[in-house]
């Protein structure tokens, strides 16, 4: 079977001039090639999703791993999931510090009993594993925030990448940047990886959708990975909901455009990117902006000059 493979680099409001959009789509086709053609050596679509989640969180402009942004008491937590969509097995971290790919702790749980740790689990999951301490702090997330700080953080989120020349007159509303990565292998396996280092700014001990079935689902179906506000996210149950609508008979398109228009009549602020079983790609959004990419075996394409709004498409 043609693998397939679509990633995401968050959702949000616009990105700043076509110098922003050429630079986003130039790394996420890099990341699509390596990605893929790991999926075309044979990997399964959870190694190839745990590689691009790696190549995701090690790119200081996207909000996971490097470059997550700070929550409202300066420091950083990061959450990732991993869902296997063939055993149809759930595992991820919340509100994990100081590791460099909270998505290798993820794929570390999936052979585990207990496989959703919270910050105490993970932070010991860590120690036990010797991974090595890493600070996943850039200078653009520590000044956004020293920045946010002065106005009493009135901005309900960070910045949806870190983009130095547009930080002064950004769009107060801005947007987010976590990642996202869904792929197909060639036994007809489907997988979904999501990481985050949350809305930034929020609450201490606030629970992203990221590692949550909500923001990242998977069966022998479909498999989905979702951006934007979480808890617009929890609230559609997005994720999930998108998948079982495919297990129940609707086309991947059709559960996208369902689950986009309730969402947009809802006043929800996400996106979501996704696969079928027999190779179909779609994404979504309800936000301004969705930072996503696919390849589909034969091209490469990506979404990131959509008109703002509710928009669904697909790729046979
Ligand atoms: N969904 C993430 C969260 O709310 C943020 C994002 O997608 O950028 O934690």
């Amino acid at each position: 079977m043609q693998p397939k493979l679509i990633i995401h680099g968050g959702a949000g409001s616009s990105l700043q001039g076509k110098g922003g959009v050429e630079a986003v789509r130039k790394l996420l086709y890099g990341i699509l090639e390596e990605v893929y053609g790991l999926l075309k050596e044979g990997a399964s679509a959870s190694d190839a999703v745990v590689r691009g989640c790696q190549l995701l969180e090690n790119e200081p402009r996207f909000n996971a791993g490097t470059g997550s942004v700070l929550q409202s008491d300066g420091q950083i937590r990061m959450s990732a999931s991993l869902m296997d969509g063939h055993r149809q097995r759930f595992s991820g971290v919340i509100n994990v510090a100081r590791v460099k790919n909270p998505i290798d702790l993820a794929l570390r749980l999936q052979a585990e009993d207990d496989r959703v740790l919270s910050d105490q689990g993970s932070a010991e999951l860590l120690r036990e594993l010797q991974l090595p301490i890493y600070n996943p702090l850039t200078d653009l997330r520590l000044n956004e925030w020293m920045e946010e700080r002065k106005g009493n953080f009135h901005r309900t989120m960070a910045g949806v990448i870190a983009e130095p020349e547009a930080a002064p007159g950004r769009d107060p509303e801005a947007g987010r940047g976590t990642i996202g990565v869904v792929a197909l292998d060639q036994d007809g396996h489907l997988a979904a990886g999501t990481s985050t280092g949350g809305k930034g700014f929020e609450r201490i001990g606030r629970v992203s959708d990221s590692a949550m079935p909500a923001g990242n689902y998977a069966n022998g179906q479909g498999a989905v990975s979702c951006t934007g506000i979480g808890e617009d996210i929890i609230e559609e149950c997005l994720a999930a909901r998108i998948v079982i609508r495919v297990t129940d008979g609707l086309s991947l398109q059709t559960a996208f455009e369902k689950s986009m228009q309730e969402a947009g009549a809802n006043g929800r602020d996400l996106g979501a990117i996704g696969l079928d079983r027999t190779g179909v790609i779609a994404w979504g959004k309800t936000s301004e902006v969705l930072l996503g990419a696919y390849h589909s075996g034969d091209k490469l394409g990506d979404t990131l000059e959509l008109e703002p709004g509710v928009q669904v498409g697909r790729l046979y």
